[in-house]
């Protein structure tokens, strides 16, 4: 499947489609399966992923069977026509039903999500198998580190050396590095006890099992991360930290039946957008469901409700709304949230509401500068540091979005949540001109369409302008 070109390959794919993908994580390989199944003719995909393995990205390569998918299977499908072949596959492969571990109260599926990596990269080879030879793909393993006009197409730059060229350019590498939340001392950097990359597969066991552990954020990473050492009965406490003190919500009633817009036009300003969603969430709790419905209601309308705000009221919600939506909208595991509250239950975990100033390490410790609300700071000392912060949201500090900003290709999104590219995931440049056939997908179009985090709306979106491209209207 990723054998490399050879000459008669090359001469062979004249009049063939080129097209370049950079980042093979889940992003790149649903849009190498939409691509490959529905834009006809013949194809020749170039994927620029350096890892070995395609389709897992950051998160589908988590090795700790305790992080789980956290949405249902039954939702986590690549085809928008076939709802179930995430879960039919997964019982096909006898994960399911498996130990039960996985399936909730009322039968919904968390598997781990390695098991869910393993379902997009078979799904990608068997989508492969069934269109060769028209469609050929070469895994290229190496980072793109330009992307140059080129012949009416593009040439896309190696870290290697080598230069992929291509006539449609797909980019989807994802989600940045974690970013430092404060000041870290050399020391403490040096220091194995400080684990800065959180996914590492060995990290936790630098970590002595009675240390009193802090955990730097309270989302979804930080829910994984307590998930695993409590897994591996720590015995230490933990400590959560975040500016605000919100931890993901759990999950309750899913039900896509609530018309979130209404007879309402889409509000436009972010405190019209505040008050419709309190209304939705008071009718739905009126009706015994919970806010779940209207929440899920709004991101099935976040398109248009998104493109009716003005920029400055976007910015607006990213500031002032953002926290709030991110932690009813990205949910946890049934499996994860109920260790999480057996273990605030008991005083194992604590989250507080504290941000962090610096990081320092002595012989015995490291030391963790807590701002508390208000401002005061107070030094911790604990055996353990983690950070659980997401991804980096300064764009500058992905090079190949430097070098795109700098030679003009490519703009900031005007909420500066990632690249700015138009409703068919056209990049836009600096000067305002949507380029052709360059196009974005994923996380890092999210300020664009309001949400691209998820899995689902990834591929949705993915599929929706497979087809227009095959359709010649994109
Ligand atoms: C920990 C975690 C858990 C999640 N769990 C769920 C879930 O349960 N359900 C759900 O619906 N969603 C979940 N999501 C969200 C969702 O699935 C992700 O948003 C999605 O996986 C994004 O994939 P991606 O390929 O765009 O990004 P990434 O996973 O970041 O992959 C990008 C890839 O691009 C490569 N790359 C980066 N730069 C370059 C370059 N210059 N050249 C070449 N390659 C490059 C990287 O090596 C990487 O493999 C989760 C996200 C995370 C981070």
């Amino acid at each position: 499947m990723h054998r490399p070109m050879t000459e008669p390959d090359r001469l062979a794919s004249a009049g063939r489609l080129r097209i370049a993908v950079v980042g093979g994580g889940f992003t790149g390989v649903a849009f190498v399966i939409h691509a490959t199944r529905l834009i006809p003719g013949p194809l020749d995909i170039d994927i620029i992923e350096p890892s070995a393995a395609l389709g897992l990205g950051h998160a589908y390569s988590a090795s700790d069977p305790l992080h789980r998918i956290n949405v249902p299977s039954e939702r986590m499908s690549l085809f928008a026509g076939d709802l179930s072949h995430a879960t039919d596959w997964l019982f096909q492969k006898q994960i399911l039903p498996g130990d039960g571990a996985s399936t909730d109260a009322i039968g919904h599926h968390y598997v781990a999500r390695s098991h869910y990596g393993a379902y997009v990269a078979d799904t990608l080879a068997k989508t492969l198998t069934a269109a060769a030879p028209r469609v050929s793909l070469r895994h290229r393993r190496a980072l793109a580190t330009a992307i140059r006009p080129a012949d009416g197409g593009w040439s896309i730059a190696l870290s290697t050396g080598d230069a992929v060229e291509a006539d449609r350019v797909a980019l989807c590498f994802g989600h940045a590095v974690a970013g430092s939340p404060c000041p870290i001392s050399a020391a403490a950097a040096a220091d194995p006890r400080l684990i800065a990359n959180p996914w590492r597969a060995d990290g936790l066991s630098s970590i002595d099992k009675e240390a009193s552990v802090l955990l730097v954020g309270t989302g979804l990473t930080m829910a994984d991360m307590a998930a695993s050492l409590l897994g591996r009965g720590h015995k230490g406490k933990l400590i959560a930290v975040s500016r605000r003190g919100l931890m993901a919500q759990p999950h309750g009633l899913f039900a896509d039946d609530v018309n979130f817009l209404g007879d309402c036009a889409p509000p436009l300003t972010a405190l019209g957008l505040l008050d419709l969603v309190r209304r939705r969430v008071r009718a739905s709790t009126d009706q015994g469901r919970g806010w779940h419905p209207a929440i899920d209601a709004l991101r099935y309308n976040l398109p248009r409700v998104w493109g009716a705000l003005p920029p400055g009221e976007r910015r607006a919600v990213k500031r002032r709304l953002l926290a709030f939506w991110d932690v009813h909208r990205f949910r946890v595991a049934p499996q994860v949230h109920a260790a999480l509250a057996a273990a605030i239950g008991d005083g194992r975990l604590v989250v507080e509401k504290a941000g962090v100033a610096a990081i320092d390490a002595n012989q015995d410790s490291l030391v963790a500068t807590l701002r508390r609300p208000g401002g005061a700071l107070q030094e911790r000392r604990f055996g353990g540091i983690i950070l659980c912060v997401g991804p980096d949201r300064d764009l500058t500090h992905n090079p190949l979005i430097r070098e795109m900003f700098a030679v003009g290709l490519a703009r900031a999104d005007a909420v500066g949540l990632g690249l700015d590219v138009d409703a068919g995931s056209h990049l836009i440049a600096r000067d305002g001109t949507v380029q052709p056939n360059l196009l974005a997908f994923g996380p890092m179009t999210r300020g664009t369409f309001g949400e691209m985090t998820g899995a689902p709306d990834i591929a949705r979106h993915i599929e929706r302008v497979a087809g227009l491209m095959a359709a010649g209207a994109a």
